[in-house]
């Protein structure tokens, strides 16, 4: 979670930019309140001016139960790697992390060609999940790669809902998902992380 000081840091500026940068990505109000230091009413006519409607207004999403179903899971498991790249890799915020992470799922998911299946805002929620130890991640026993999985619930031989298909799931689309989580791609992912790092983290 980001603490005041570090908040304190960016000047105002900076944190319209990192709310632009979320409404952008379509997040909830809540999201932006709890990841910048603007104010709620500020935050609904940011909201208004570059979306032209208001902020949507409910419940937002709570439950842990939802990133372990299968095709959630999988994408959980891909923001969840790159985000914690990124915060592994550089000091930036974890608010900055969380959009960057979230920009960079979309990306591939959109270059891929798969349904984006995780919300800004459910991407928010996995991260302070984490945060809250109430989610963890494990690797796979047989492709090695990380997943999300319940703190209370590691289990000493996991295997992946890629690894460990249900019969449903489309086989082309679910090996090129595999590639993410895989040693043969992590090249390409830490240049473009790299990339990623190389720009001005608000831009
Ligand atoms: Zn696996």
């Amino acid at each position: 979670m980001s603490t005041p000081s570090k908040k304190s840091v960016l000047n105002d500026v900076a944190q319209i930019e990192l709310a632009k940068g979320f409404i952008d990505m379509d997040a909830r109000l809540q999201v932006l309140e709890s990841e910048t230091t603007l104010s709620r009413e500020k935050l609904i006519r940011l909201y208004k001016e570059i979306k032209k409607k208001s902020p949507p207004k409910g419940m937002l999403p709570f439950s842990t139960d939802w990133f372990m179903t299968w095709q959630p899971n999988i994408h959980s498991s891909l923001f969840i790697n790159l985000y914690q790249s990124l915060i592994k890799s550089s000091d930036i915020d974890e608010s900055v992390a969380i959009l960057h992470a979230y920009r960079m799922y979309r990306s591939e998911i959109l270059n891929l060609g798969l349904p984006e299946v995780l919300s800004m805002t459910r991407a928010w929620r996995l991260v302070k999940f984490f945060d809250a130890g109430m989610l963890t991640s494990t690797p796979c026993t047989t492709c090695h790669g990380q997943f999300v999985v319940h703190t209370f619930e590691l289990v000493k031989d996991y295997e992946c809902g890629l690894c460990n298909m249900p019969s449903r799931a489309g086989k082309t689309n679910q090996a090129r998902v595999h590639a993410f989580t895989n040693d043969e791609l992590s090249g390409d992912l830490s240049d473009e992380l790299s990339d990623v790092l190389n720009q001005d983290v608000l831009v």
